[in-house]
């Protein structure tokens, strides 16, 4: 197949004013088969075609770096309530409601009126650590009444 050189007709020609492979409209012919001028579709500036193979500006390629980015290094984050579900699991206690008087022990479940279920640990002597669904709250226990 034949490309159609003829005038009229753009082709991409290195612009000796824009120094850049533009697109340019053909004004004149050579032959048949060479363009003998050109004029930029950017500059409007009427030059000699150049062969856009053979200029310098050809060879800085636009690298396409577009979309194929992978999201690396993302550190596995347990959520609070993937570690709520864990120690529930684990747990065989039974869920008792919680009162701050009463003195619980690591593992307990107690079941909190605001809270829900929630898994008691880092028990201290009138403070503990409950593992709820959304998030770790310290809590009152073992209050002298
Ligand atoms: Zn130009």
């Amino acid at each position: 197949m034949a490309s159609q050189i003829t005038t009229g007709k753009d082709v991409l020609s290195y612009c000796t004013k824009c120094k850049l492979n533009l697109s340019h409209t053909i004004v004149a012919m050579k032959d048949e088969k060479s363009i003998a001028k050109v004029v930029c579709n950017t500059c409007k500036s009427t030059h000699s075609y150049k062969d856009p193979s053979s200029s310098n500006a050809n060879k800085t390629r636009t690298k396409s770096t577009a979309g194929t980015t992978k999201k690396t290094g993302v550190s596995k984050v347990v959520s609070i309530s993937d570690l709520w579900m864990e120690k529930l699991n684990k747990t065989t206690s039974k869920s008792q409601p919680y009162t701050t008087d009463h003195k619980y022990r690591e593992g307990d479940v107690i079941d909190h009126t605001k809270f829900g279920p929630g898994i008691v640990q880092n028990v201290k002597a009138t403070t503990m650590e409950v593992v709820f669904r959304h998030e770790i709250k310290t809590l009152v226990h073992n209050k002298p009444s």
